[in-house]
């Protein structure tokens, strides 16, 4: 039984890129929360702060992960400890450059077709800001 990542309880498995917002089932997207940190007050399916923390983190994961700008279905197989059918599901959305598939869109399809950002959390913050945040958070990625 997985432990809860925040008090050591009885785990539930929580998909950090929730399925309804295009998260897809892959390890690095499970955190194990009991019943309290994952759907209470502190949890992230009622506290847009953790939730949102819990993205950004999954998100710099996996920049930090996937550093090269390509990757082969191979390659993203095994650095995501994914079967061929869930690879096949992250890059249908996309299509396959010669020299394999782009980082940035593999990052964002993990993302559920988005990234995340702390400045989301800013109490001015509202969604209109989608435009450049995209655009933003690729600049990062490019400079990383
Ligand atoms: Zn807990
Ligand atoms: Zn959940």
């Amino acid at each position: 039984m997985k432990q809860c990542v925040i008090c050591g309880k009885q785990g539930e498995k929580h998909h950090i890129v929730f399925k309804n917002q295009g998260g897809l089932d892959f390890p690095l997207n499970y955190i194990y929360l009991c019943s309290e940190h994952h759907r209470g007050k502190e949890g992230p399916h009622k506290n847009r702060k953790i939730d949102i923390k819990y993205k950004v983190n999954l998100q710099n994961k996996l920049i930090n992960i996937l550093k090269k700008d390509y990757y082969t279905m191979e390659e993203i197989m095994e650095i995501l400890k994914i079967n061929p059918r869930q690879a096949k599901m992250i890059t249908k959305d996309f299509s396959r450059c010669r020299e394999g598939y782009k980082r940035k869109d593999i990052i964002k399809r993990l993302m559920g077709r988005r990234f995340y950002h702390e400045f989301m959390l800013d109490k001015y913050y509202d969604e209109s800001w989608n435009i450049f945040e995209d655009e933003m958070i690729e600049l990062e990625l490019k400079l990383k």
